[in-house]
């Protein structure tokens, strides 16, 4: 039902794109750049466009290397010897039902980004997206959970000096509410963002502008899970009875399971706790497996009740599926 991470033939692990270096964000090859899961009748492709360590403080003041190493149960999955926090960012590509739906689109390349190592990028990604069996013009939709400048940035690419829709025959999902209330944010670090990796995709004519409980597919559908932002959604996958939701910014990664571990950016974030408990309880009750968007090494696993908390299971991870 959900198989082991494979990797394709043509790849062998540790052999990882060229990668633009960063004086605060070092580079690794730590999983495969391209991992695939069958989930009932549909299947799930993940692809890697950049990971890394960094300093804990580029997400929380406090999370400095001292403190965070006091935590034993965050090595190795995510923290390094000397203390810094590894993440990735990867894109899920969903079939189902026919459909092939990106959820998520990373970075993206040439744009201008405030932190180095995103800055006029020069990845790989669309390669890998094609030799993962699928070429950008074959994707039909693309979702994106909410509009942060790692969510949104495949959504275009540089074409003639313009930004033009990389996903040409796609229609891409935006939240509604999302866009209402970044459109009306006219200044600050996202407004850059937003005009060159989703105005255009509004000017072109191929956004669907969908509620948080938008349904996708018969298998596929949103969840609202405000928080990170205040409309962010997240995605439930179920196929032939398995489950798999893929909570994106809402918990980013498996060490974002325990309920006070929130993201340090997180724009309401009473409301991720509110949302993290529904969620959490409903994993629970109903057997989900999740998936996340910034775990480099963790691919999968599922949450357990853990004293008078939560705690996971981890399902797959880079590590042991390279053995
Ligand atoms: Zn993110």
């Amino acid at each position: 039902m959900f198989e082991a991470p494979v990797c394709p033939d043509n790849r062998v692990r540790g052999q990882s794109p060229p990668r633009i270096p960063h004086e605060a964000l070092r580079l690794m090859a730590t999983t495969y750049p391209v991992s695939r899961w069958k989930i009932g009748a549909a299947a799930i492709t993940r692809v890697v466009e950049i990971e890394g360590d960094s300093p804990g403080t580029f997400f929380f003041e406090e999370a400095t290397p001292e403190r965070l190493l006091q935590h034993a149960w965050l090595r190795p999955h995510f923290l390094t010897g000397d203390g810094r926090v590894i993440a990735s960012i990867h894109c899920f590509v969903i079939e189902s039902a026919g459909r092939t739906i990106v959820v998520d689109t990373c970075v993206g390349n040439d744009k201008p980004r405030e932190v180095k190592a995103w800055h006029m990028r020069q990845g790989r990604f669309l390669e890998d997206l094609a030799e993962a069996g699928f070429p950008r013009e074959r994707v039909d939709t693309v979702l994106c959970t909410h509009l942060h400048v790692d969510h949104v940035g495949w959504n275009t690419m540089l074409a003639e000096g313009k930004w033009v829709p990389t996903f040409p025959n796609a229609r891409y999902l935006l939240g509604k509410k999302e866009w209402a209330h970044w459109s009306n944010e006219p200044e600050g670090p996202d407004r850059e963002v937003r005009n060159d990796s989703v105005r255009p995709i509004l000017e072109a004519g191929l956004a669907d502008l969908v509620a948080t409980d938008h349904r996708i597919t018969p298998e596929v559908c949103l969840e609202p899970t405000p928080g990170h932002t205040p409309h962010h959604q997240s995605l439930l996958l179920e196929s032939d009875g398995a489950r798999v939701f893929y909570p994106a910014d809402l918990m980013p990664t498996s060490a974002h399971i325990p309920l006070p571990w929130i993201m340090g950016y997180d724009v309401e974030p009473l409301r991720t706790l509110e949302s993290k408990r529904w969620i959490l309880r409903r994993a629970v009750d109903e057997d989900w497996r999740l998936v996340f968007e910034h775990d480099a090494y963790v691919m999968s696993g599922r949450v357990a009740v853990d004293g008078k908390g939560y705690g996971f299971r981890v399902e797959g991870s880079g590590q042991r599926a390279a053995g």
